[in-house]
């Protein structure tokens, strides 16, 4: 007789999860007069285990973020068998450019020159090519990193020219946490119009988290980046 399945609480309450996000995301799109197809979800599995990202993958999760090398590397080398798209989310040191281009498809948060260089000799060395999003700054004065907006087209040009190491993809922005996101995500629209104006290619606009994803969609996100909505509250880092 063959044995039933050990029962994995974890995995049912990451489907129901999934399936309430789903609604979400629905209701958004079309209170935006948008199709479901355009917005891809991006599940942040930092702070939980690599068996998670697992649990994920059997429910048809692909896109995968991280935002710190040192977790996410091990987590991808322990899901090297599952077919997954790992974007790096967070902020990155050029120090850490070679091992995110060892398993990064794409890193949401080019946010300074330097980086550019850093990137395109570790994807080189990897063989790989990098697709990369440039992090603009919605915050008045200094707040959750991003370049200036008035400095967005020369960071991209810059990425650009980086080909075929680096593959200018679009573009990432968080809301201030201090403002209505509806309010600072109505300042990402002529950024992407000037963005793609320049670099019709450059069609990823990475916006919107577990509480303003409503509001990014509503703006023109294509990639909403998911964490606590999908696999619950994350243990306070203090
Ligand atoms: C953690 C993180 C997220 C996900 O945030 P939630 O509020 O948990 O959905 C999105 N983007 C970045 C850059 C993050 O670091």
């Amino acid at each position: 007789m063959t044995r039933p399945a050990p029962h994995d609480a974890r995995a049912e309450q990451l489907a129901v999860n999934l399936a309430r996000l789903d609604e979400r995301l629905t209701a958004a799109c079309v209170a935006a007069g948008r199709t479901r197809d355009e917005v891809t979800v991006v599940a942040v599995t930092k702070t939980f285990p690599a068996a998670d990202v697992r649990r994920l993958a059997g429910l048809g999760v692909v896109d995968i973020g991280e935002n710190r090398d040192q977790e996410a590397a091990p987590k991808a080398a322990e899901c090297a068998d599952l077919d997954l798209r790992w974007h790096f989310i967070g902020q990155l040191q050029t120090n850490k450019a070679r091992s995110v281009a060892e398993y990064a498809h794409l890193v949401h948060s080019v946010d300074r020159d330097r980086l550019v260089p850093a990137l395109a000799a570790a994807a080189d060395r990897a063989g790989r090519e990098l697709a990369c999003l440039v992090q603009v700054s919605l915050q008045v004065t200094e707040g959750r990193g991003g370049v200036d907006p008035a400095g967005l087209l020369t960071l991209a040009d810059l990425v650009a020219a980086a080909a075929p190491s680096l593959r200018l993809a679009g573009l990432m922005a968080m809301a201030p946490l201090d403002e209505d996101p509806a309010r600072a995500f109505g300042r990402l629209e002529p950024l992407i119009g000037a963005l793609r104006t320049a670099h019709p290619a450059a069609r990823i606009v990475s916006a919107g988290m577990s509480q303003d994803l409503e509001a990014a969609i509503a703006a023109g996100a294509t990639h909403v980046r998911v964490g606590t909505a999908l696999l619950g509250s994350r243990p306070s880092l203090r």
